[in-house]
């Protein structure tokens, strides 16, 4: 087995006026558009629940919570990553450290890093500090909706 692995994952969502807009497991405060999806629509844990299941090449999220099963409508984002952790701890590895990268254009998130960074990091049961968050504008290229890339380094939790 190997003593490292990387995980990288991506999620996208179409943004709607009236909705709630969840990132990392926050509710971003003064958002105008939230994310048109079956669940929650938190495109941070989407992709970092991916980047998960891809370090140990377990497939992705759509295999298990498919979306057009009614027992995943407004499934809470936060137990769709708890459940791929435990997978994950349960081949014996552990979240080492994570970057993420937000491409968004509004509202400007640079002032909800630290909160962003520590609600992943208890998600994850990491230190703040392994949690790295970038944010981007698509300039103007993509503004109805919000993308997220997210690299996880997998280390085995023996050590
Ligand atoms: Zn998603």
């Amino acid at each position: 087995m190997l003593a490292y692995r990387i995980g990288y994952g991506e999620d996208a969502h179409r943004l709607e006026a009236g909705r709630d807009l969840w990132l990392g497991g926050l509710k971003i405060p003064d958002a105008l558009h939230g994310a048109v999806a079956h669940s929650d629509g938190d495109a941070v844990l989407h992709a970092l629940a991916d980047a998960l299941l891809s370090g140990l090449a377990l497939g992705d999220i759509g295999q298990y919570f498919p979306d057009n099963d009614p027992a995943n409508a407004g499934l809470d984002s936060a137990t769709i990553l708890r459940r791929c952790l435990e997978l994950v701890r349960g081949r014996g590895y552990a979240p080492l450290n994570v970057a993420l990268v937000v491409t968004l254009d509004r509202p400007k998130l640079g002032g909800l890093r630290p909160d962003i960074a520590a609600s992943v990091a208890e998600l994850l049961t990491l230190d703040r500090a392994e949690v790295g968050v970038s944010f981007k504008t698509s300039e103007g290229l993509a503004t109805g909706h919000v993308q997220v890339r997210a690299t996880v380094l997998l280390g085995r939790a023996d050590g």
